[in-house]
């Protein structure tokens, strides 16, 4: 790039400052427009589409330029946020009529990913996370922020998995991190590319211990850290400390709106890790990234945008403190009994404005006035919900009635300060309401009266001077003036000044005039300034009070989210499960929460489950393409999700055995494939799913080893279901579904391993599916007719019949059993399982007990059919 010493004064000054910012595009303000030169204007021209110029800068060439207009400035800044870029503000800093030679400039704040708080490109319902990770030792210590909402937490861990785990949980928009966490085999590229995190590494110097404490005690007015509870999070304090370094010399303005940090324990939710979330799409589809389609679609139905994202929080952090939760099925309990409280809150909530975004406004000192009515406008249902919630007598939410502060000083401080219907601007006065301060009153009264006086003075000089189109004119460059036009010029006195020549007319003054000007304009100005500032007090005193407005927006969000869970327990039938910490999983007609609202006219078909800790530990879980196994599979897991996260649960009853974590292997579309071989991917899952589960998981594998040829395969999954069945080794409960039927013979060889299948039924050619899970294993795959059903042509399913055919021929062993009907595969499991040496054929006992005599000869004839059936 350009040697420093032939540039111009003001291109030195923008190459010092972009020096010190180098990995920022830099906004330079010139005029009405922010500026951008050489590399970052080559940059910002193309992803914003906007022209490129070029601009004299001392040197041979011109200096690649390109601009945007400052009053359009947040759509430019937010599209190159979006796509990943640091943007740097550079504002003149001195009145340019006071500067000696070049204006000082300087960067003002840096807006990136995660600090971004335009509103304009925030996802409501979505916390937009700043995380900041400190590595040493194999040690991590994670922080991160939502700087729009003051969610702020840190804690430590041990393991890079753990670390991966929460990114997925918390999917921040940017991570920065100390260099050693860049070489800690972090899947960065996966993070970037298939996840928009941006990533970058932040100076040594930011992740000092001792500066990290002071920091802290700084930001949250603390005399020790004990208060906080972060003593035993010491990685998670220097991250901390270095999150917060960062964020001063990016945002340059008060940090006043995080007041809190909380340490958390990963240990205190469920451990889903990072495949497993996205395969049971808990806030987002799998294949288009979507929420429609996901759990959290179908849980969401809050009202207040602090709401949605404590519900979100919730869906994506299922506790496992069994008294936790049942707070939380108590107060759902509660909103599903009484329709009538939950409805009124639920009518009071929806106008509420986002609490937490505004209090960022104030922090940053962006909010306006109409912020400021719709602040009032959401206080002023406070009262009436903390009334509405003396009905509810179950501990979380009376807990909640009493916290609830209805900030009635502050409505009423609103109430009396501003205009029902403001203007956005602050400096233009027309803010404050009159009666609330006596100078405003008095000012605005000069400014009315004046315009009385100079109507006043108007009637007089017209009738003075005879000139009867005498005209009192305002204009922002002269001010007032007497406007004369042409015909009437002969008629103008002596004592008129002129102070313009037009074409068809004359502009005057008088002395007169020029003294009634200056006390109207005199007090406008006095008038707005005092507006103004009584505008910038109200304010700070919401600022000062900024604590109580957050542990509000909290409750509010908390009332929420369980509203809303009520309402979707009621309207789709969900049940409050019980708990148990014995391990049992037991689901009466269970239902898949999303697929039943996709599949028309309730004709989604409800199953059973069953899993314990000893007996029941795995389900084999065979059956035909499409017949609804992985359907099945996943609504189990994500009753258990549900029922963790506090909710009620599609089924008609359930008592769930709290999980540790939930690990699912499913399917092999992974896209996590990109460079691996899809096997590969799948055994690296199965791996860390046996070596991190324990025997409070639940597991759900689906295909295992299908990926590598039948033997292979098959001795894979054979090895698999082995070691996670035996309590010496893993003992966690699974659902693992298989094409291979060899592996139904592994029940009655292990303990704890039972068949199931679904059932499907033939009918001629075709078959049909039943969707209901029966006892026993399938031996048919009946994968011709399920090619036949998706429209493989007749000749190739005619061709493939034949083959099927012939191979059965060679194959003898092979023989095909019908699926069998659940009470048959009962009774047919109970003589298997009988410890009793059986002497006698089963169907002598029956044939004892046959009583011939009564039974025609045509009937004993059927009977025999019968029994020969059935051998
Ligand atoms: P598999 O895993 O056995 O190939 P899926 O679980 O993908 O089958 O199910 C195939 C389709 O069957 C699903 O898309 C769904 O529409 C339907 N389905 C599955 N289970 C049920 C059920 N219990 N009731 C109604 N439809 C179901």
């Amino acid at each position: 790039m350009a040697k420093k010493g032939k540039l111009t004064p003001m291109m030195q000054q923008y190459m010092q400052i972009k020096e010190e910012n180098k990995d920022c595009i830099l906004f330079y303000r010139l005029g009405d427009f922010y500026e951008m030169f050489f590399d970052d204007a080559l940059t910002a021209s193309k992803e914003l589409e906007i022209t490129l110029t070029g601009k004299n800068c001392g040197l041979e060439e011109r200096a690649p330029m390109c601009g945007v207009p400052y009053h359009a400035v947040d759509s430019y800044l937010n599209k190159l946020v979006e796509k990943g870029y640091k943007v740097g503000i550079c504002e003149q800093v001195e009145d340019p009529s006071q500067a000696k030679g070049i204006v000082k400039r300087e960067i003002v704040r840096i807006v990136t990913p995660g600090t971004n708080i335009s509103q304009q490109s925030l996802d409501d319902e979505k916390n937009n996370y700043l995380m900041c990770i400190f590595a040493s030792d194999g040690s991590y210590g994670i922080s991160f922020v939502d700087v729009t909402t003051g969610d702020f937490r840190t804690t430590s861990m041990d393991s890079l998995a753990k670390v991966r785990d929460e990114i997925f949980k918390f999917e921040p928009a940017e991570i920065i991190c100390n260099d050693a966490f860049l070489i800690s085999g972090m899947d960065f590229d996966y993070l970037k590319d298939k996840m928009s995190i941006v990533i970058s590494s932040i100076e040594p110097y930011h992740f000092d211990e001792e500066q990290a404490e002071e920091r802290i005690k700084r930001q949250f007015k603390v005399g020790n850290l004990e208060g906080l509870g972060l003593v035993d999070y010491p990685m998670g304090v220097i991250a901390t400390g270095a999150l917060l370094g960062y964020l001063h010399e990016t945002q340059k303005s008060s940090l006043d709106h995080l007041m809190h940090i909380d340490a958390y324990e990963t240990s205190e939710f469920m451990i889903i890790d990072s495949s497993s979330r996205r395969n049971l799409e808990l806030c987002e589809t799998l294949r288009d990234k979507q929420k429609k389609g996901s759990l959290l679609w179908v849980l969401d139905k809050t009202k207040t945008a602090m709401g949605a994202r404590m519900l979100r929080n919730m869906v994506e952090q299922p506790l496992v403190d069994k008294k936790k939760i049942e707070e939380r099925y108590d107060a759902i309990t509660t909103l599903t009994n009484q329709t009538i409280v939950r409805e009124e809150l639920r009518e009071y909530l929806n106008p509420i404005y986002d609490l937490e975004r505004l209090m960022t406004k104030v922090s940053y000192k962006t909010a306006n006035p109409r912020d400021m009515i719709a602040f009032k406008t959401s206080l002023e249902l406070l009262p009436a919900i903390k009334t509405i919630l003396e009905e509810c007598k179950d501990p979380l939410l009376s807990g909640l009635r009493e916290d609830l502060d209805p900030l009635e000083d502050i409505h009423d401080l609103l109430e009396d300060s501003i205009i029902e219907e403001p203007p956005l601007a602050i400096k233009e006065g027309g803010i404050i309401k009159e009666g609330f301060k006596d100078d405003i009153d008095q000012l605005k009264r000069a400014k009315t009266e004046g315009k009385q006086w100079l109507m006043e003075l108007e009637e007089r000089e017209r009738e003075k001077t005879g000139i009867k189109n005498l005209k009192i004119k305002y204009n922002k460059v002269f001010g007032y003036y007497l406007d004369v036009t042409n015909s009437y010029k002969d008629l103008v006195p002596n004592y008129y000044i002129r102070k313009q020549t037009l074409a068809n007319s004359e502009r005057y003054t008088t002395e007169e005039l020029n003294q009634l000007a200056d006390t109207i304009l005199g007090s406008e100005d006095r008038l707005y300034a005092l507006e103004y500032e009584t505008y910038v007090t109200i304010r700070e005193t919401l600022a000062g009070e900024m604590e109580r407005i957050s542990r509000t927006a909290n409750v509010i969000a908390q009332i929420d989210a369980m509203a809303s869970f009520a309402y979707v327990a009621e309207r789709n039938h969900f049940v409050r499960p019980k708990l148990n910490v014995r391990g049992t999983i037991d689901i009466k007609d269970g239902r898949h929460p999303v697929v039943e609202q996709v599949i028309p006219n309730d004709m989604f078909i409800s199953n059973d489950t069953y899993l314990d800790n000893k007996k029941n530990r795995v389900a084999i879980i065979t059956g035909p393409n499409m017949a609804g196994k992985s359907t099945y599979m996943r609504q189990v897991a994500l009753i258990v999700l549900m029922a963790q996260i506090g909710s009620f649960v599609p089924a008609a009853k359930a008592n769930i055995g709290i999980v540790d974590r939930i690990f699912t292997r499913v399917g092999a579309s992974d896209d996590l494939a990109s460079g691996q071989s899809t096997f590969m991917v799948e055994m690296s899952e199965v791996a860390n799913i046996l070596r991190n589960a324990t025997k409070n998981s639940l597991l759900i594998l689906d295909e295992i080893g299908r990926g590598t040829s039948t033997f292979d395969g098959l001795s894979i999954a054979w090895a698999v279901v082995e070691y996670i069945s035996n309590s010496k080794l893993l003992g966690a409960k699974t659902l693992f579904a298989t094409h291979y039927h060899e592996l139904t013979e592994l029940e009655g060889k292990i303990d704890s391993v039972h068949n199931y299948c679904i059932a499907v039924k033939e009918q001629g050619d075709d078959i049909v599916f039943l969707r209901k899970i029966v006892k026993g294993g399938a031996d048919k795959s009946y994968g011709v007719q399920v090619a036949k059903l998706a429209g493989v042509p007749d000749a190739v399913i005619n061709r493939a019949k034949e083959i099927a055919r012939e191979l059965e021929e060679h194959d003898l062993t092979s023989g095909a059993k019908d699926i069998m009907p659940y009470g048959e595969a009962e009774q047919l499991s109970f003589f298997r399982e009988s410890d009793e040496p059986t002497m006698e054929h089963p169907f002598m006992a029956e044939l004892r007990e046959k009583d011939l005599s009564d039974m025609t000869p045509l009937e004993a004839l059927n009977y025999l059919y019968v029994l020969q059936e059935k051998l």
